[in-house]
């Protein structure tokens, strides 16, 4: 469970971890070590506040008024309840830390679908002529700002492509691409 300690959980990872803790029978014998499901619980903690603050940012860029984004704002409300709730302490019983984890699992779980329906539901946003390239595009980075996340580092492009300022990026298909800053190929804009 150590590699569980990482700064930023790695999605496939994640959802793995997500699929063993909602596995589990919270009555049945075989539950997990009190440690192991509190550092589960932590870890999709972890997750889910990036998912929040990406869904939140999401829904303030483009979304707001549609069905998504109704459900959106449900499930970040629910996040952030579950997400501030005190940590369990290392003497709980095993059965509340196996519990702990699994709603914490439903959340992360709930998360990323409403970040999958806010996506979807995504008009393209980009009004600028000549039109920006799309977020399919080589060149998607060349489009416009539209939004800034300030000191977490983000840009939200009128393509809809989230660029972190270490130069990784989030497409709207939830596609990521890892920072390539420094490659320097032919045709990059600066
Ligand atoms: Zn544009």
């Amino acid at each position: 469970m150590a590699a569980l300690t990482a700064a930023v959980p790695d999605k496939v990872e994640i959802l793995a971890l997500v699929e063993t803790a909602l596995s589990w029978d919270l009555d049945g014998a075989d539950l997990p070590s009190v440690e192991d499901a509190l550092s589960m619980a932590a870890c999709f903690a972890r997750y889910g506040r990036i998912v929040a603050d990406d869904l939140r940012a999401q829904y303030r860029a483009n979304a707001a008024g549609s069905v998504a984004a109704d459900g959106a704002q449900a499930t970040l409300s629910e996040a952030d309840r579950r997400l501030n709730l005190k940590p369990l302490a290392r003497t709980a019983a095993p059965r509340s830390a196996a519990h702990r984890a699994q709603n914490l699992a439903r959340l992360v779980q709930a998360l990323n679908r409403a970040a999958g329906a806010v996506s979807e539901k995504r008009v393209p946003t980009c009004r600028h002529s000549p039109p920006c390239p799309t977020a399919d595009a080589p060149d998607r980075e060349a489009a416009h700002v539209i939004a800034h996340g300030g000191i977490q580092g983000w840009s939200l492009l009128c393509n809809n492509v989230l660029l972190f300022e270490d130069t990784g990026e989030l497409l709207p298909n939830g596609q990521i691409i890892a920072p390539h800053r420094g490659v320097g190929t032919a045709g990059t804009r600066v």
